[in-house]
């Protein structure tokens, strides 16, 4: 491979591009992780993880990918053969679903287009008629990174309590949490799942369960045999800043210059700024003549913006196109919309010149791969960006 000049573009929906502050940060020699200095620094981190979760409870970081923080959440509150409800949003629901079943539990999986966000309706209409509360917990995906649909999780909450079914709530913000609104504790939400490699701008490697006191109720009296995902331990060790196991030390600095950098912007100016980049990608795409997968405007991401092709074209061939001649990623179709989207993302570390360059480089990729569209997509987005 020769050297390309230039920063590549890393606009899929995460992993999203890293600061170098926080890249600088993640360089540095690595810690004892069993010595004072650690229990410090790391108390520290659980302790203002839990601003960004919008939470006065515990916050467990884990060294693993989401997925792992997906299985934690069902295999300390739920046993085997127990029900849950979930929705099917997109390609997330449907693998935490199949997680969900290989584990043991029975899912109970609302159908879905893959063009909405989770029918609070629906859930309720389940829990209403669940008189033996035989469901024990209900699954919400907050940001459907296959679709671009965010799901309403206060909605679903008021589900619960409309049926007064006792589920736990889970919610998945790992493509969410510190690019979209969350609140752990005003929602009710009894596990949140999240994880390093998208809103939060680390590299993948760290995920996390945030947990209310029903769900840590649920827990003790819970016998699922499970070790590395244990809550116990992890909640024991970490009251002192230390961890039942090696965490992912040099990650957790990354972490903390992260926390740092979205207090220092405030989660609001944050979740405004991905808003902004959000509605100028939608006027951009609108321009083109093409349409968003995303059918509901209620339920619009801020996170990431999934295009349909016209019929007959190929999106991963246009996603090809645009890697080899901009040195761009942008995300592939998944699962049932394959071929027939391509996601673009806009969140993490990101400002108007970032989104201006990659909107640039998807409109010069429409003309090249040969996609019927209209100019004018990109002065779209600019005129936008200009005015708001
Ligand atoms: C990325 C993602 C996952 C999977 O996370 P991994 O880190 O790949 O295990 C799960 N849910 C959502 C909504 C995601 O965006």
């Amino acid at each position: 491979m020769s050297y390309k000049s230039g920063r590549h573009f890393l606009q899929i929906p995460g992993p999203s591009n890293v600061p170098d502050r926080i890249l600088r940060a993640i360089d540095n020699p690595t810690m004892d992780h069993r010595g004072p200095d650690f229990g410090i620094f790391s108390k520290g981190v659980l302790e203002d993880l839990k601003k960004v979760f919008k939470t006065t409870g515990p916050v467990i970081i884990y060294p693993a990918s989401g997925t792992g923080a997906w299985e934690a959440a069902l295999v300390n509150t739920l046993s085997p053969g127990d029900k849950v409800l979930m929705s099917e949003t997109g390609q997330f629901a449907a693998l935490w679903c199949e997680l969900a079943k290989k584990l043991g539990f029975v899912p109970d999986f609302i159908e879905g287009d893959w063009r909405r966000g989770a029918p609070a309706d629906a859930i309720e209409a389940k829990l209403a008629a669940d008189s033996g509360h035989e469901i024990k917990a209900v699954c919400v995906v907050h940001n459907e990174t296959s679709t671009g649909v965010v799901s309403n999780v206060a909605n679903v909450r008021k589900a619960l309590d409309a049926a007064k079914h006792p589920a736990l709530l889970f919610a998945d913000t790992i493509s969410s949490l510190g690019s979209v609104d969350f609140e752990h504790d005003a929602w009710q939400v009894d596990v949140t799942i999240s994880c390093s490699q998208k809103g939060l701008m680390l590299p993948p490697g760290l995920s996390f369960n945030a947990i209310s006191e029903k769900a840590l109720a649920a827990s003790k009296a819970n016998s699922y045999a499970r070790s590395y995902w244990d809550w116990s331990a992890m909640l024991a060790n970490n009251a002192t800043g230390f961890y039942p196991y090696t965490p992912s030390t040099n990650l957790l600095y990354g972490l903390r210059e992260a926390l740092d950098m979205l207090l220092e912007e405030g989660l609001d100016n944050v979740f405004k700024r991905h808003d902004r980049y959000a509605e100028a990608t939608r006027r951009a795409v609108q321009a083109w003549g093409l349409e968003v997968l995303c059918q509901n405007p209620d339920e619009y991401s801020s996170v990431l913006t999934a295009v349909l092709v016209p019929e007959g074209h190929d999106a991963d061939h246009l996603r090809g196109v645009i890697l080899n001649k901009f040195d761009m990623s942008l995300g592939t179709g998944l699962g049932k919309v394959k071929g027939k989207v391509f996601r673009i993302g806009h969140l993490g570390d990101f400002n108007d010149l970032t989104l201006m360059g990659t909107l640039s480089g998807v409109e010069m990729g429409l003309s090249l791969a040969d996609i019927p569209h209209q100019k004018g997509g990109v002065a779209a987005a600019m005129s936008y960006l200009t005015d708001a």
